[in-house]
């Protein structure tokens, strides 16, 4: 027997098997219960989460052939369910939207629609990917939808519902699908694996729910190729040999060296990643969801249910996540979405690479306009905690990070010098911090707010915060 692909052999039969779309499941179960259909929904969502799935329960809900009326719980034995599953069925005819997009194609479906199903109670159109219509399409389209007969019904599924023109929308019921949570996923792929007898390590399966990023049909497809490997039992290892998934190990070993501040380690990190294959923008990709991984543990502790991760992958994020504080993860998270686009339009991408991570190894913590005014309020001279880096020279990490910053704009280790020797020169023309006191904390503030050395420091911080944000818009 041929080998049929996962995503169509364990399709949900029924409202009840659809995976991660309860909410819409139910109100369209209640609809067919209580005889409220209506003659157009509109399926709206990213892909392979379920809309043509969706789609053909309905369909065999609509037209189940083992009762009388609509059911909520087809047969999914008789011709009709068994047809319509298979998207093979007289009565439920499915139409791809991308290649069959033009108003002769509508208009025959208009003439096709008028006679009555072949067997059924509906004759029901799924049309696929429905934005790709044509205007001249979608306006014949609008007129069947103005007054369709009563044994016709229509559903559109798109990827982009912002491309169906407003009149359609308007005439459908619209939901939104939305991507399925990797824990459920993982749930499925678990089930099939023991439906087929497939013996898996247990640590295999979330990193694998992971990659597909919400899409069942994704996550299968990547199972079908894992199984096609012929190997068993199915391990982690597999996964990062054949399908390219980073290996965590070393992920969170360059993310440990860039926490510590360590130069030489951390290029030795990067070499180590892009060895076992992984492009600069994977290895990036990876670093980016990592980082995002700490700024949960850094906000919620390591037990948040919004961490996709195993018991010991836990332990681990929350002893890395030590090694930052959550400004830190933040501007780290924003330099690696641009270093993404750079990497993606340059030349050299291991060069900007290797550049970037540098900087973010070697860069001390922000500090904020807020943090300075405090320190400056109290009259504090104490130095702003820095990381001092091993393995390199202070003045070659300047030298070095002037050049990656191209001039442009201060470096944080600049900003907080600079911050620090006008706090200095503060002082030194107050005549020392002996004329401060006794004076309320308010007033000191406003005093040093206007401040022109205060004045100059605090207009640079602005400017570069205005800079970045800035360049993140192009
Ligand atoms: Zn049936």
């Amino acid at each position: 027997m041929a080998y049929i692909v996962l995503a169509r052999k364990y399709r949900s039969q029924t409202f009840d098997d659809v995976i991660g779309q309860d909410p819409i499941a139910q109100t369209l179960k209640n609809a067919v219960k209580t005889g409220r259909v209506a003659h157009a929904y509109l399926f709206a969502g990213p892909r392979g989460i379920g809309k043509t799935t969706m789609a053909r329960v309905l369909a065999k809900a609509l037209n189940c052939l083992a009762v009388d009326a609509p059911t909520t719980e087809p047969c999914c034995k008789c011709d009709s369910c068994a047809a319509i599953h298979i998207g093979d069925d007289i009565d439920v005819i499915e139409i791809d939207g991308a290649t069959n997009n033009g108003v002769d194609q509508v208009r025959e479906l208009r003439q096709n629609a008028i006679y009555r199903p072949a067997r059924s109670r509906f004759k029901i159109y799924i049309i696929d990917e429905v934005h790709m219509l044509t205007v001249p399409a979608f306006n014949a389209l609008l007129k069947i939808l103005e007054e369709p007969p009563s044994h016709v019904k229509f559903i559109f599924a798109t990827t982009q519902p912002n491309k169906v023109i407003p009149t359609i929308q308007s005439r459908c019921q619209r939901f939104d699908f939305s991507n399925i949570n990797p824990n459920l996923i993982a749930g499925q792929l678990k089930s099939i694996l023991g439906q087929e007898k497939i013996k898996y390590e247990d640590d295999l399966i979330l990193p694998l729910a992971k990659m597909a990023a919400g899409s069942m049909r994704d996550a299968l497809s990547l199972l079908d190729r894992l199984i096609s490997t012929g190997a068993e039992p199915l391990t982690i290892a597999l996964l990062e040999e054949f399908l390219g998934c980073p290996n965590t190990e070393k992920i969170e070993n360059l993310i440990a060296k860039i926490g510590d501040g360590d130069a030489a380690d951390t290029l030795a990190a990067i070499e180590d990643l892009i060895t076992t294959g992984l492009s600069e923008v994977q290895v990036v990709d990876s670093l980016t969801d990592y980082m995002r991984d700490l700024m949960v543990v850094k906000s919620t502790g390591t037990e948040s249910e919004l961490l996709i991760l195993t018991a010991e992958q836990r332990n681990r994020a929350g002893r890395l996540a030590e090694k930052f504080d959550i400004t830190a993860i933040i501007y780290n998270i924003t330099a690696l979405e641009k270093l993404r686009w750079a990497i993606k339009n340059t030349d050299t991408p291991r060069a900007l690479l290797d550049a970037l991570l540098l900087r973010l190894a070697l860069s001390e913590h922000f500090m904020n306009v807020d943090e300075l005014l405090s320190q400056l309020q109290t009259g504090s001279s104490a130095p702003v905690k820095k990381k001092e880096p091993t393995n390199v020279k202070t003045e070659t990490r300047d030298e070095g990070r002037g050049r990656i910053d191209n001039g442009r704009r201060m470096t944080e280790d600049r900003r907080q010098k600079l911050a620090l020797s006008e706090v200095e020169g503060t002082e030194d023309r107050a005549g020392t911090n002996n004329k401060q006191r006794g004076k309320t904390s308010s007033q000191k503030k406003n005093e040093l707010i206007n401040d022109p050395a205060v004045k100059t420091v605090l207009i640079g911080l602005d400017a570069t915060i205005t800079g970045i944000e800035e360049d993140q818009k192009h």
